[in-house]
């Protein structure tokens, strides 16, 4: 019997604020200065207070209404109670039974390269934990923790158990980092852990009354996109050979949700827990924080606010720039910097495709060796965008334009302003215009013909590469011609002759 492989994605975001959610404590990445930035209400003293940041609230209201999710009208807070020494309080402010958003969906691609919805059960706002510390020296068992990330705002994000395969599930976090990013809710920078994801693994075997499923796994803390697509299909080897050796299956006495860890330096994952039940953790309503109303009013505002998502705008770069779907992924995947660097060089060139030829090539090779980000790239999208138009209109090569944009890179290097007037500057210091006088173009190849007997009887004895040492003369007299017409122009003039 062949399985099926059913996975769902648990994805926590921290979300981009200046202060945690319930304290006004900043919120910042800062490992070197460990329990630095706490207070009474984040430590859980007692008789401390918990106030909701609203900041933290309205980020996690864009980024739900942009996974399509419907907006609960009514929300409250409740007490996720369980022991970690990183959980100060005893219970994590988290929301249980009427969280803010549900029923949304996102697209994945799958890996026969279309694109499906992938639905999303419910995002929700709670507050991070602290980290453990533990002694990896191997001097001493020690272990501490940091409460500096206590209280950071987490927006965590449930997918239904919609992926059939480890490909899938990567798509999915790679397009929803894209939409965070593109929303700037958070830095998603998923080494510092601003992005998690936890993945449930189990197979299923046929179908209907008779389908047999494998106990669930939920594998943690999954913190790069290889590391998603490896533990999953780690699981779905490991749980496919465990089952046909021993027939354990969902439902059987004693068989519970089982949660792992991954190791990727062992490239495995490994035992942990016996996976909570929702009851074990007693949730109950925090009596410290108010309810949240949201207007109808409110959610249009934000929806009409919203930035274009990466998902509409690869689908208007294809329809609206005539770009193949693979030229509209490579320039979205890039982020949103990329794409809006791509769409005003398209604005000036007009040309859809031989812009995205030169962003994704030149411009990212070059971009690559000098800086981070294409903010920072020396060429400004305005200048690209008219030595493109420049080669549309032919009045450059395609050549020649590469000649253009090389040197004004070299000029940048030095300091100097890569400007849209120095491109016919240029242009003439280096004789690159087209020559599109025909009249002087036709003397060019004609001299060129006369220098070159040898070539010349060459091609009458039927050697059409012959030419091609005429070309190299001509394109010496008449620097801007285009190669092609004046290989035809000479062809035609020997057949004349
Ligand atoms: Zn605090
Ligand atoms: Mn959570």
């Amino acid at each position: 019997m062949t399985e099926t492989l059913i996975v769902g994605l648990e994805v926590h975001v921290q979300l981009l604020t200046n202060t945690k959610i319930f304290c006004g404590c900043i919120n910042r990445f800062n490992p070197d200065a460990p329990n630095t930035q706490t207070c009474p209400v984040c430590l859980g003293h007692p008789g401390s207070l918990p106030v909701m940041n609203e900041e933290a609230f309205r980020l996690s209201l864009i980024t739900a209404i942009a996974l399509n999710c419907e907006i609960a009208p009514f929300t409250k807070w409740d007490r996720k109670q369980y022991f970690y020494p990183d959980l100060p309080k005893g219970y994590q402010i988290s929301q249980f039974d009427l969280p803010f958003s549900h029923d949304g969906w996102l697209e994945a691609t799958s890996e026969d390269g279309t694109r499906r919805k992938i639905r999303i059960n419910r995002a929700h706002l709670e507050e991070d934990a602290g980290k453990n510390i533990h002694d990896e020296s191997g001097r001493g068992n020690d272990s501490q923790v940091d409460l500096n990330r206590t209280g950071t705002p987490l927006l965590e994000i449930v997918s239904e158990p919609d992926f059939r395969s480890a490909a899938e599930a990567k798509s999915y976090l790679e397009e929803l980092h894209l939409l965070l990013t593109f929303l700037g809710v958070s830095d998603c920078n998923m080494q510092e852990g601003s992005l998690r994801c936890d993945a449930n693994v189990n197979l299923h075997y046929g179908e209907g009354d008779d389908k047999i499923a494998t106990p669930i796994v939920e594998v943690k803390n999954l913190n790069s996109f290889r590391a998603v697509e490896a533990a999953i299909e780690y699981e779905a080897t490991r749980q496919k050979k465990i089952y046909e050796e021993t027939r354990r299956k969902l439902g059987d006495p004693g068989v519970m949700k089982e949660t792992r860890g991954w190791d990727a330096n062992r490239n495995a994952t490994f035992g942990q827990r016996g996976k909570e039940e929702a009851s074990d953790y007693r949730y109950f309503p925090d009596p410290d924080l108010v309810p949240v109303t949201v207007t109808a009013e409110r959610v249009a505002e934000i929806k009409a606010a919203l930035p274009e998502p990466p998902s509409t705008r690869r689908q208007r770069f294809e329809s609206e720039f005539g770009l193949s779907a693979y030229d509209a992924d490579v320039i979205m995947n890039q982020g949103k910097d990329v794409a809006d660097y791509y769409e005003t060089v398209v604005t000036i060139a007009k040309d859809g495709k031989q812009a995205a030829n030169w962003v994704t090539q030149d411009v990212l090779r070059e971009m690559k060796e000098r800086t981070e980000s294409i903010s920072e790239f020396p060429v400004h999208a305005a200048v690209l965008g008219a030595i493109i138009q420049r080669v549309v209109d032919k009045k450059i090569t395609n050549k020649s334009g590469r000649e253009v944009f090389s040197v004004l890179l070299e000029e940048a290097d030095e300091d100097h302003e890569a400007s849209d007037g120095r491109i016919d500057e240029i242009i003439s210091e280096r004789g690159l215009e087209v020559v599109s006088d025909t009249g002087a173009l036709e003397e060019a190849v004609k001299s060129a013909i006369a220098e070159s007997p040898k070539a010349v009887e060459d091609f009458k004895a039927g050697k059409q590469q012959a030419v091609g040492a005429i070309i190299g003369k001509v394109m010496r007299l008449a620097k801007g011609a285009d190669a092609k017409s004046v290989r035809e122009l000479i062809i035609k003039t020997l057949q004349e002759m």
